[in-house]
Formats: C-alpha cells, sequence, structure tokens
C-alpha cells in the first residue's frame, strides 16, 4: 500500500486572467516537490488558460453535468472540461449538495460521467454541524460516501475528501483524534464496498487547512492529502501545504 499524498485547491469562484501568475507560480511548487501531486481546480473560465501555465500540477474543473450534451443551460459537460484541459473534477461539494440540492445519485452519475470522459474524481463528504454535535458524524458520513461512490470506483480514478460543512472557510477544524476517527471509519466503509481497493483509494481532508495546521492534519494515518479553499488562492498560501506534504513522504521513506 502506497499512498501518493495528493494537494489539491479549490478557488471556487475566485480567479481572473490576472491570477494566472499564480496558477505558474503554483505548477513550479509541483514541479518542485514531484513526490506530491498537485492540483488546482479552477473557474471553467479559467481552466484553458491554465493548463497552459500549469507547470507540474494538474487543472481540474469544479464540477460537472451527469449528461455528455443536451439542453442544460449554463451547464458543461466532462467531455468539454477534458477538452478545455482538466484532467480532475470535484463532485459532491457541499456548496453544491446544499446551494444546488445535489442528491447522492446525481453525485455517483456526474463521477461516472467524469470517468467516462476521462477525467479523475474527487468526491466530496462531510457532515453539518448538527450531526457533529449530535455524535453521528462517522455513521451519516459514511453512509453518504457509500450513497455517492459511483459504480467500479477504484483508486487509480477517484480520491475522496472528507469536508466537514461547518469547518469549510470558517477558520475551525475537528480535532486530529476527530479527523483521525472520521478516515478510518471512512476506509472501512470503503472496503465493505470496495474491498482491498479501499487501502489504495486516496482521502484527502478539506475544512480550513492552511500553512499552520497542514502539518498535523498530514501527519495522520489515513489522511492522504488536502482539499483546500481560501489557503491555495496563492502560491505563497499554498507553499507550506504542498511543504507539509513532502515532510510527511520524507518522514515515510
Ligand atoms: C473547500 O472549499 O473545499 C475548502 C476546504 O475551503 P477552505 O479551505 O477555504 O475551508
Amino acid at each position: 500500500m502506497s499512498r501518493r499524498k495528493l494537494v489539491v485547491g479549490n478557488w471556487k469562484m475566485n480567479g481572473m486572467r490576472e491570477h494566472l501568475d499564480e496558477v505558474e507560480a503554483i505548477g513550479d511548487l509541483a514541479a518542485a516537490h514531484p513526490a506530491v501531486e498537485v492540483g488546482l481546480c479552477l473557474p471553467a473560465t479559467l481552466i484553458m488558460a491554465g493548463s497552459q501555465k500549469r507547470g507540474a500540477a494538474f487543472i481540474g474543473a469544479q464540477n460537472c453535468h451527469m449528461d455528455m450534451s443536451g439542453a442544460y443551460t449554463g451547464s458543461l459537460s466532462a467531455e468539454m472540461l477534458a477538452e478545455a484541459g482538466a484532467t480532475w473534477v470535484i463532485t459532491g461539494h457541499s456548496e453544491r449538495r446544499e446551494a444546488r440540492g445535489e442528491t447522492n445519485a446525481d453525485i455517483a452519475a456526474k463521477a461516472l460521467a467524469a470517468k467516462a470522459a476521462g477525467l479523475k474524481v474527487i468526491l466530496c463528504v462531510g457532515e453539518s454541524l448538527d450531526v457533529r454535535d449530535a455524535g453521528d458524524a462517522e455513521a451519516v458520513v459514511s453512509a453518504q460516501l457509500l450513497a455517492s461512490l459511483p459504480e467500479g470506483a477504484a483508486a487509480d480514478w477517484l480520491a475522496v475528501a472528507y469536508e466537514p460543512i461547518w469547518a469549510i472557510g470558517t477558520g475551525r477544524i475537528p480535532t486530529m483524534e476527530a479527523v483521525e476517527t472520521m478516515h478510518a471509519a471512512l476506509r472501512a466503509a470503503l472496503a465493505t464496498r470496495i474491498g482491498a481497493e479501499a487501502d489504495e483509494m486516496r482521502i484527502l481532508y478539506g475544512g480550513s487547512m492552511n500553512g499552520a495546521n497542514a502539518a498535523e492534519l498530514l501527519a495522520i494515518a489515513d489522511v492522504d492529502g488536502g482539499l483546500i479553499g481560501g489557503a491555495s488562492l496563492t502560491a505563497e498560501k499554498f507553499a507550506p501545504i504542498i511543504e507539509a506534504a513532502d515532510a510527511r513522504v520524507t518522514a515515510a521513506v
């Protein structure tokens, strides 16, 4: 079992052409840390230009439609994103589950569409604060994961991101013990569906990860990387997270 650390920025609805310099600088960081797989999920408008500046980083999208074409005004298919230069896509981010009413079934269908277009997938799951406070987080998030996991999920094209909703963009994170317990629970849940493949699948942590907390989070056994919003918008903020991931690789050798 060897899971390469995966560190991915999610720029959400941020980024204009003037920010392509940051994409280039992050691509340089990726080249300087080849043991870590580094990527940026850009707004769709920057995917094509960003893929020309990406260096050793990959470019991903933040969402795709579950169909390849059709009368879906304003939507983008996985094939379109792949043609623009994306090689990964996020599915099931809580900001889409909540604001767009995306269901687990929708998310599984989107992941399959992504796979069909040759994209790799980051499948997001996570609990609300009410669920966390009720003490049900592991059971609820494990069930959410199994309900949104696409048929044929495998480690070479899909990674999971555990993102507690209440930690996203808030500066709050769970305790390290809570992250460890959740990641272990998610790996056990994966094993019930995909068997030994679960040991190969990367499970990222997301939610207010930054240069100050990354080393501790990435040291947790089942944390295989991070999905990072705010702290991925500049190379300066993203660098310490990539470096912390690389340090874990070095520590493991
Ligand atoms: C995210 O949007 O996936 C995320 C983790 O955001 P932030 O790092 O800003 O909390």
